[in-house]
């Protein structure tokens, strides 16, 4: 599969910018899916777009363990271009090889406290859920800064997220707002971000987001009997015992997944009602979710295993991607120094 990796340097003449990302912690999911990833096929035909493999972040709950991230950095790459990215629209980058990144982070970590790090509520969560206590590594409770310097540097002002990274945004905002003030100038600009109407995919059992770190996702690579195992194990309603018992649909994952994913909305809204008289069974409705699920997947998964067995052209295309990147970061890095005063030479 032959790949073109060039893109003019300006390939919209609108102006806003997109900006998005992903950690390297795994491949990408169905919540990336729905949450993020279909929205950027689409908005690299009318915007300017930047993708970042956010390694980097990836390390801060990883640093005990680094060969995840590494390993995985080239097939969240696979994951893009099977899914229908394309780097000639898009810029494909890669966080570590980006310095002024880090440079920027640095600087913006002046401008925020610590209470206020705490007080964010997705980092408050992950926090509890990851069980840190104390041993939370500095660089894990940062990460809000870290997003920040990405969103900046690009001088990105729409970010197609999902509702998790809301708090990271408002954060960036603070930023912006303080540095600007600082320099008595817009040096960086504010963004906002773009939900699609699934920000939060459930995870299969229902007990939280769907996430790569929970281990609780289908893959964009899963295979066909991962597929099936997962929507058998499925939550649906748990006192829906027998066929002809009424169902519930609220907080049914199952109806969650088949809103997201069946491309037929009346033929999901007579199942629900159906499912709500009674008389439709979970083993029939399940059946209808896995046809559309692997549909859906049986090409990605095609796609993502022929470009894997190609390394040399993923990295080419994130490096060609990246040296670009660093051309952009690098000026917004020289303004927000000499916002400091620190432009001597
Ligand atoms: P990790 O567990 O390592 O944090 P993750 O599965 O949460 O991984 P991220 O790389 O943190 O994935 O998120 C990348 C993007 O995908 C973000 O914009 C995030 O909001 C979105 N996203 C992740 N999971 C979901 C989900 N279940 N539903 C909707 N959007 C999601
Ligand atoms: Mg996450």
């Amino acid at each position: 599969m032959q790949i073109s990796s060039s893109k003019p340097l300006l390939s919209s003449n609108t102006q806003e910018k997109v900006l998005t990302g992903d950690r390297a912690t795994g491949p990408l999911h169905l919540g990336h899916y729905v949450g993020s990833l279909k929205q950027r096929v689409e908005l690299q035909h009318r915007f300017d777009q930047t993708i970042l493999v956010a390694d980097m972040q990836g390390l801060t709950d990883n640093g005990h363990n680094p060969q995840k991230v590494a390993s995985n950095i080239l097939n969240v790459v696979a994951d893009y271009l099977a899914i229908g990215i394309d780097p000639s629209k898009t810029t494909i980058c890669l966080q570590s090889a980006i310095p002024a990144l880090a440079e920027l982070t640095m600087y913006y970590a002046n401008l925020v406290s610590i209470a206020r790090l705490e007080r964010n509520p997705t980092v408050k969560s992950e926090i509890n859920s990851k069980d840190f206590g104390r041993a939370i590594p500095a660089g894990f409770l940062t990460y809000p800064i870290s997003q920040a310097a990405d969103i900046t540097a690009f001088r990105a002002t729409l970010i197609p997220v999902g509702d998790d990274q809301l708090p990271m945004l408002e954060q960036t905002n603070e930023i912006v707002r303080k540095l600007n003030s600082i320099a008595q100038d817009e040096v960086l600009l504010e963004c906002k971000p773009l939900l699609s109407n699934v920000s939060r995919l459930p995870s299969v059992d229902g007990k939280g987001k769907m996430s790569k770190s929970m281990g609780n996702t289908i893959m964009l690579g899963s295979s066909a009997q991962d597929i099936s195992k997962a929507v058998k194990a499925m939550y649906t309603d748990p006192l829906h015992l027998n066929v002809n018992d009424a169902g519930r649909v609220e907080g049914n994952v199952f109806f969650t997944y088949l809103d997201a994913f069946h491309p037929d909305i009346e033929y999901v809204a007579k199942l629900k009602s159906h499912y709500q008289k009674g008389g439709l069974g979970d083993g029939k409705t399940k059946a209808i979710l896995e046809e559309c699920l692997q549909e859906l997947l049986a090409p990605i998964r095609e796609r993502r295993a022929l470009l894997l067995s190609d390394k040399a052209q993923l990295v080419s295309i994130l490096k060609v991607g990246t040296e670009q990147a660093r051309e952009e970061s690098d000026a917004v890095l020289r303004r927000v120094k000499a916002a400091f005063g620190l432009n001597l030479f």
